[in-house]
């Protein structure tokens, strides 16, 4: 996108996503409430749109409701349905994923005391 340029086509609306359908592979339905604010306490009311064919749905909800709805839309790793849904009987996923869900990752950090001077820029707040 060239910075600067409005878009005509971007529609930003004030919905919570709750699920995709998909047909054959190919995404077709979009889940949402509707609220009139960002308030999310509001109920809302619960909408549907359906998606142009050939398009593209970009899931950007953060690490952990991304996956959420992932899983919620049936996409996940096939198999482990049961363990991810526990007592509700689930079908299988429609689209095969092994790698939707919520993964631990290493991080280390290491502190330690510096007395000489930094070369830089100076910020003051
Ligand atoms: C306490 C804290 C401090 C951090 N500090 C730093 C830092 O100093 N530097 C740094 O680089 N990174 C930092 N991070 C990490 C950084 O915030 C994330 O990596 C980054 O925000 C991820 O961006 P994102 O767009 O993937 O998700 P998010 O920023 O989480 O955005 C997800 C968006 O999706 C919306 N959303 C959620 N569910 C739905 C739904 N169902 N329907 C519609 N919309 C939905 C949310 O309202 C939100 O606006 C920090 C994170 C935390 C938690």
């Amino acid at each position: 996108m060239p910075s600067g340029s409005p878009l005509s086509n971007l529609e930003i609306a004030c919905a919570k996503v709750t699920g995709i359908d998909f047909s054959d592979g190919e995404a077709v339905t979009a889940h949402f409430n509707q609220r009139s604010g960002l308030d999310q306490s509001q109920t809302g009311t619960a909408e549907k749109v359906r998606l142009s064919p050939g398009g593209l749905v970009i899931m950007a909800a953060g690490a952990l409701i991304t996956p959420k709805l992932l899983l919620l839309s049936s996409i996940g790793p096939r198999g482990l349905e049961s363990e991810i849904f526990p007592g509700q009987s689930p079908a299988p996923f429609v689209i095969d994923n092994p790698l939707v869900g919520v993964y631990d990752h290493v991080m280390s950090m290491v502190t330690y005391n510096y007395e000489g001077s930094v070369r830089g820029r100076t910020c003051t707040v």
